[in-house]
């Protein structure tokens, strides 16, 4: 950078002008990068080396023989848990979208990494109601897709649209066989497939129920396979042992 000066001075006045923030604490940084160092240290990235190839969880949180998904795969950058959680949860609520892009990139690499040699013929994602993306204005599976997508050079399809269903409770009190059922039949396929391989992506996956759920639409609508990506993965496990240990005031959280 000493060697030249002139693009030293165009990052001085970029930095001045349009100063950079980390996208999960709002800290300053310098513009090339998207999180700062604090955060690059508390942010957990999941070990590639330790997931299940199918189900995406970490091997100890396998879910596999509780499940067969109709997805051949999920991958995932991090553990939804501290800053990343925290990002997640305010980016549905119409905060935090610079995170967006770095969610993306992130979720590119994982695919480069871990989904090597297949041949993806587009990003597909799953989506939100329209009355929830009507209320927010936006829906952030989308903008996930949309970002994951640039970043993989595919095409992003508008294959699936999300019926507005009634459930009597929120998700996260549910079980997870009850999971599955709520979800059963939320999603319509609006285009046919032709025998294509698709990367589906979503922010979170926890029980899989959702994915599952879009998978199985997409390869009813015609797709050869479908792989998962998400940001990131909440092990359901030790959610159900943490459930456990507080059953009785459940309505709190
Ligand atoms: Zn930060
Ligand atoms: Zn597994």
């Amino acid at each position: 950078m000493a060697s030249n000066p002139g693009r030293h001075m165009k990052e001085v006045l970029l930095n001045t002008v349009f100063p950079n923030r980390c996208v999960l604490c709002d800290d300053w940084i310098s513009r090339e990068k998207m999180i700062c160092n604090s955060c690059e240290k508390t942010v957990t990235y999941i070990n590639a080396q330790k997931r299940c190839l199918n189900c995406g969880h970490e091997k100890k949180y396998c879910v596999c023989l509780m499940n067969v998904y109709h997805f051949s795969g999920c991958v995932a950058p991090f553990f939804n848990d501290g800053d990343i959680r925290r990002a997640l949860i305010e980016l549905k609520y119409g905060k935090r979208l610079p995170a967006v892009r770095f969610f993306a990139e992130q979720i590119a690499d994982s695919v480069k990494k871990e989904y090597v040699n297949i041949p993806f013929h587009a990003v597909c994602f799953a989506p939100t109601t329209q009355r929830s993306k009507n209320e927010r204005g936006y829906d952030q599976a989308e903008l996930l897709a949309k970002f994951v997508a640039k970043e993989l050079h595919l095409p992003l399809l508008q294959a699936l649209c999300r019926k507005t269903k009634k459930t009597a409770k929120n998700q996260h009190e549910l079980s997870r066989k009850e999971r599955f059922d709520s979800i059963r039949g939320a999603f319509v396929s609006k285009r046919s497939l032709n025998n294509q391989t698709v990367l589906l992506i979503d922010d979170i996956m926890t029980t899989g129920a959702s994915l599952d759920e879009a998978a199985r639409t997409l390869l009813f609508a015609g797709a050869r396979e479908v792989y998962a990506a998400v940001v990131a993965i909440t092990p359901f496990l030790e959610k159900e042992e943490k459930d456990g240990d507080d059953r009785g005031d459940r309505h709190r959280h």
